[in-house]
C-alpha cells in the first residue's frame, strides 16, 4: 500500500505527523486532493478545512487559517499560519469569536483594519466547518 509521509507545522508546534493515505486542501483555485506519488508542487492554501483519509480509512479534519503546502517526492509538508485537529477545537469559542468579528465589520468604525477583522471571520469558519464536519466524520468502505 503506497502512503504519503505528511506534516502539518505551524510556529507553535507540529499538529501532524504520519503516513497517509491522501489528503485534501484548500487553495486559491480550489480543493486540491494529493494522492502517493502527485508531482512536485508548491501552492498557497486559503481558510478552510484539511481532509486526511488515513490508513486505517479513518478521516482526519484540521481546521487551517493560511499557509503553503509543499509535495516533495519523499513527503508533503504544510506550514500553517494556525491549524488546529477538529477534536481540539473548542466550537463555542470560535463561534463568538466569530460573531465578534462579524459585529466589528458592522459597527463600520474608521480604526478597525478591515481586511485583518476578515481574515478573523474566515479563520474562524474554518473552525467551525472543521467540528461540524468531523462530528459527520464517517469511516469509508473499502470493500
Ligand atoms: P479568540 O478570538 O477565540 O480569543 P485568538 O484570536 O486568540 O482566539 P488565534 O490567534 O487564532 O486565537 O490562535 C491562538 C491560539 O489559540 C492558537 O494556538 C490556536 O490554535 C488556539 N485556538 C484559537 N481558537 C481556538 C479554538 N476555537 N479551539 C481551539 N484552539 C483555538
Amino acid at each position: 500500500m503506497s502512503t504519503i509521509h505528511f506534516e502539518i507545522v505551524t510556529p507553535e508546534k507540529v499538529v501532524l505527523k504520519e503516513e497517509v493515505l491522501q489528503l485534501t486542501v484548500p487553495t486559491k483555485m480550489g480543493e486540491i486532493t494529493i494522492l502517493p506519488h502527485h508531482i512536485p508542487l508548491v501552492a498557497s492554501l486559503i481558510p478552510g478545512v484539511i481532509e486526511v483519509k488515513k490508513t486505517n480509512n479513518e478521516l482526519e479534519t484540521v481546521a487551517l487559517s493560511g499557509g503553503f503546502i509543499e509535495v516533495l517526492p519523499t513527503k508533503v509538508v504544510i506550514l500553517a499560519d494556525t491549524a488546529e485537529r477538529a477534536a481540539d477545537i473548542d466550537e463555542a469559542r470560535a463561534e463568538e469569536a466569530r460573531q465578534r468579528a462579524e459585529k466589528l465589520m458592522t459597527e463600520k468604525r474608521e480604526e478597525v483594519d478591515f481586511s485583518a477583522v476578515q481574515a478573523k471571520i474566515a479563520k474562524e469558519l474554518a473552525r467551525v466547518k472543521a467540528v461540524r464536519r468531523h462530528r459527520n466524520r464517517h469511516i469509508i468502505k473499502t470493500d
